[in-house]
């Protein structure tokens, strides 16, 4: 069935178009090489007076071809994509963040109800399913409620970034976080805000220790 496949839908690069060779590829080798990655640890805006996890990753700076791969994961749901993006996740935390397997539970960032509905897809709670299942580790995104919808942040300066988060999230099972090293899981870090806010909710429930990994973090806030 996969050669057939192959043939009515061949699989293509999501940026050039170029064809691929396999059906669960989605960047060509040059594209692929044109990724800038990251791997340093992610700081919040200096703006920031509590930081409530204690360290924070992401695989790749998110620009040019990394910022469309995430439209096409997130907006068009192409899963494929988020598969790829994990697999990398999958290879490179062991040998560049192995501080990040230390923990007992994963989460991803929920979406509030009314935006899931209209949406469907919760593209950091797939990652997160996608990277627990890769190293065996426990996820419990559920345990998690976003109980503000929160407006979209591309249009807000960063202190009200951090404003607008407060009080966005609701822990269903404090007892299950306590005394627990968690891993958050999102998409995308921008000012951190978001992370930090699941943060302080996950330290309030007894969470020991809060790592943060995300597939694309924008350049302004990584440090050196
Ligand atoms: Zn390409």
């Amino acid at each position: 069935m996969g050669a057939l496949w192959n043939l009515i839908y061949p699989p293509i690069c999501y940026f050039c178009y170029m064809r691929l060779k396999h059906q669960k590829e989605c960047l060509c080798a040059a594209c692929f090489s044109q990724l800038k990655k990251n791997e340093r640890e992610l700081f919040l805006s200096p703006q920031t007076v509590f930081k409530y996890f204690h360290q924070a990753f992401a695989l790749f700076y998110y620009e040019h071809i990394m910022r469309v791969l995430i439209h096409e994961f997130k907006y068009n749901e192409k899963k494929i994509i988020g598969d790829f993006l994990c697999q990398i996740a999958i290879e490179r935390i062991p040998q560049k963040m192995p501080e990040l397997l230390e923990v007992d539970i994963i989460v991803g960032i929920p979406m509030h109800s009314t935006r899931l509905r209209s949406r469907f897809f919760n593209h950091a709670q797939y990652l997160s399913g996608k990277i627990a299942e890769g190293f065996q580790i426990k996820e419990n995104s559920k345990l998690i409620q976003r109980v503000r919808n929160v407006q979209k942040q591309a249009l807000t300066g960063i202190n009200q970034r951090f404003e607008n988060q407060k009080n966005s999230f609701r822990i269903r099972v404090p007892e299950e976080f306590s005394q627990r090293k968690v891993l958050i899981i999102d998409d995308v870090y921008t000012s951190g805000a978001t992370v930090n806010e699941l943060s302080y909710e996950l330290k309030k429930a007894g969470a020991t220790r809060i790592y943060v990994f995300t597939i694309a973090s924008s350049q302004s806030f990584v440090a050196g």
